[in-house]
């Protein structure tokens, strides 16, 4: 349609209004209309449900994508006793359940599958896919954990939680008084040994090597403990379940001769490292030779402006649900203050727009629309 007016002659009033609609109109359609999240909490389980809690009682509206098994390492965790506030302990899933819930309670909105890929900027729109639809927020939390390193032999799996364990501070004190194994050469096997050996009969660490990964001081100190054997080297073939369907005793075969041996056990900890779950967000955020992402100055932030990160996907030392929780909600905090003073970026095109906090306004923190 041209612009150009026949004669001289003025449109009618309607259409011009109808013209000035559509040009007002015509940069919309360019920018898509979706809408900004105030934040995005990437991961399901007590870090990612700690951030939710806050940033929803913040009135950020987060939106967590936690997965399509949401829950992590708790859901396959049974009996939890050392999550301060429960003194007759609770179930691992039912306690993921309630965190959920508390979050719910405030406005949090779940997305129950997986994020299939994450792009991370500088301080501008944060972008999250599952399956193909992708979500935008001007901040992202980073909550999706690590993951115990499984052997991946019979057993390991189906007796998690019935003698099998991938925890020793957890589950340690649930085996008092019985024989037990580790497994692994490294640090957090020496750790959990020492931990388990207080409540074990007698604990044996059972490892593919004869040398060891784990540091001298940690290993003379394992080595120090009456009740610690040492069986290497070994690898376990089978965790094999007695009548009762708990962990009764472990298959082992001699690495150097090739023989097979079983083992009567009454629990067996598997401690041969975790994974943290970054590769959806390696090469776009710092993180370090293991794949644990990098936070500065005992926050939760990382090089990224708007990038924060929380729980095990960060911590290869306490790892524990409390701690994860602390440190989602030291994230849910440091998202809220980040929101709260960062000035909308250039490609932040909310800018201005009603709802959203300007420089050295209060934030009221509202999603908004591109
Ligand atoms: P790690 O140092 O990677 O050690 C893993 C151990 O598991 C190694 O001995 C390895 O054997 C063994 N392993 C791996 N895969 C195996 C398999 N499929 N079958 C049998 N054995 C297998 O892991 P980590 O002990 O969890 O320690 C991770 C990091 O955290 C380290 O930097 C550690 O120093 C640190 N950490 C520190 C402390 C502390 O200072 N208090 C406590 C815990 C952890 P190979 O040696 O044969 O590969």
């Amino acid at each position: 349609m041209s612009d150009t007016k026949v004669d001289g002659e003025r449109e009618p009033r309607d259409v011009l209004e109808h013209r000035a609609l559509e040009e007002e109109r015509e940069p919309r359609d360019v920018l898509e209309h979706r809408a900004i999240e105030n934040v995005i909490i990437v991961g399901g389980a007590c870090a990612g449900y700690a951030a939710a809690l806050y940033t929803s009682r913040a009135n950020l509206e987060p939106l967590v994508i936690e997965g399509f098994q949401w829950g992590g390492q708790l859901q396959n965790t049974t009996d939890v006793e050392n999550y301060p506030g429960f003194p007759e302990g609770i179930m691992g899933p039912e306690m993921m359940v309630k965190f959920r819930e508390q979050a719910e309670r405030f406005g949090t909105r779940f997305v129950t599958d997986d994020a299939i890929r994450i792009e991370l900027s500088d301080g501008g729109i944060q972008r999250v896919w599952v399956n193909d639809e992708e979500h935008l927020a001007k901040a992202v939390i980073l909550a999706m954990g690590a993951e115990p390193k499984r052997l991946g032999v019979p057993g390991e799996v189906e007796l998690g939680g019935h003698g099998v364990s991938t925890c020793g501070v957890c589950d340690g004190a649930f085996f008092k008084g019985e024989n037990v194994m580790v497994i692994g050469g490294g640090d957090s096997a020496m750790e959990d040994s020492i931990f388990i050996s207080k409540f074990a009969e007698r604990l044996t660490i059972v490892h593919r090597r004869g040398e060891f990964r784990a540091s001298k001081i940690m290993l003379e100190r394992a080595r120090r403990v009456d009740n610690i054997d040492f069986k290497t080297p070994f690898v376990v073939e089978e965790f094999v379940a007695g009548d009762d369907g708990k962990l009764a005793s472990v298959r082992l075969k001699d690495a150097e001769t090739g023989e097979t041996e079983e083992m009567e056990i009454g629990g067996a900890f598997v401690a041969i490292g975790h994974t943290p779950r970054s590769e959806l967000v390696i090469g776009e955020v710092d993180a370090d030779e293991n794949g644990y992402v990098l936070t500065r100055d005992g926050s939760t932030k990382t090089n990224l402006a708007g990038v924060f990160a929380a729980g095990d996907l960060v911590d290869h030392t306490y790892r524990q649900a409390a701690t994860a929780a602390g440190t989602g909600v030291m994230s849910a905090l440091d998202a809220e203050w980040y929101l709260r003073d960062t000035p909308p970026s250039p490609e932040a095109h909310w800018a201005g727009r009603a709802g959203v906090a300007q420089e050295g306004e209060p934030e009221d923190a509202a999603k908004v629309q591109a």
